[in-house]
């Protein structure tokens, strides 16, 4: 449990007095190691009295259940320095008592005294999530993976080599399978790779409609001046989702099978399948043919 409280205050500036042992009897908590007074721990505050401790891993009870206290020095107090940061520890500690009854995890974000994993899950989401106001429509007229994948996509949660390099994956190549030009970025991979770019040409022409060079994040944005009805957009949004797919996949196939698509003919023939799904599935959506017109009715 304190691994995974310190990885929390590792990943997030949750101060560390948010989650701290409640001392009753103090028969489970260690005088040292545990947070049980306000801020971090007695060892991180007082590393020059942790080093002259004999038992590094003993209990608050061990330590003050005399009023006295019960040191167990290694040698005496000598320097100056020392007594000085003994007496500020005993300050720190005051008139602390124990009392009956046993030690307990205590949990004080957001108000609550109460440990709840929806607080911290809403705490971790906070601090890693990037901050983002737009939510990701559900489209109903994509598969499940599609929709997912674009929620994914928007955050920058995918796992693209830079994503795997900053989450410790060793041995990984930073640069782009397909063009070995740039880094692997989500800005890369969907928008200067040339790949992106031949496809976004092929794409705009298709659906006669001029698509700017940006990436998904700023096409989305951008999707708010396109004129037309919220209909037209989440078709629009929906095929985007499915080519920002394609470009995924082609990509993934390039990094592990050595092999990818540039042939303008694949291009149109990979993303046939997914303009069916969306003609199949939305009656506001006309397809006829890849050479014929695209109708959005709408
Ligand atoms: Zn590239």
């Amino acid at each position: 449990m304190c691994k995974s409280f310190k990885y929390v205050h590792e990943v997030t500036p949750i101060p560390h007095d948010v989650i701290k042992r409640q001392v009753h009897d103090g028969l489970s908590t260690k005088f040292w190691l545990d947070s049980w007074l306000d801020g971090e721990t007695l060892a991180t505050q007082f590393p020059r009295l942790l080093s002259l401790e004999v038992d590094q891993n003993c209990l608050v009870y061990d330590r003050i259940a005399s009023v006295n206290r019960n040191w167990n020095w290694r040698r005496g107090i000598r320097s100056c320095r020392e007594q000085e940061h003994l007496d500020l520890m005993l300050k720190f500690i005051g008139e602390f008592k124990l009392s009956t009854g046993n030690d307990v995890w205590s949990w004080n974000y957001r108000g609550g005294e109460n440990f709840q994993v929806s607080n911290l899950r809403h705490a971790l989401d906070t601090f890693l999530l990037p901050a983002d106001n737009f939510s990701t429509p559900w489209n109903p007229w994509l598969p499940k993976k599609i929709n997912i994948f674009t929620w994914r996509l928007f955050r920058d949660r995918l796992p693209s080599r830079i994503n795997l390099a900053l989450r410790r994956v060793p041995n990984i190549s930073l640069t782009c399978p397909i063009c070995f030009s740039d880094l692997d970025l989500i800005e890369h991979t969907f928008n200067t790779c040339r790949v992106a770019s031949d496809w976004r040409t092929l794409l705009s022409r298709w659906l006669q409609l001029s698509i700017p060079d940006y990436n998904p994040i700023d096409i989305r944005n951008w999707m708010d001046s396109v004129h037309g009805s919220a209909s037209y957009k989440q078709i629009l949004l929906g095929i985007f989702s499915s080519w920002w797919w394609i470009l995924w996949k082609n990509k993934n196939q390039a990094a592990f099978q050595l092999d990818y698509d540039t042939n303008n003919t694949l291009f149109l023939s990979t993303v046939t399948p997914f303009f069916l799904w969306l003609s199949s599935r939305c009656n506001k959506f006309l397809y006829r043919g890849l050479h014929g017109k695209l109708l959005l009715l709408c």
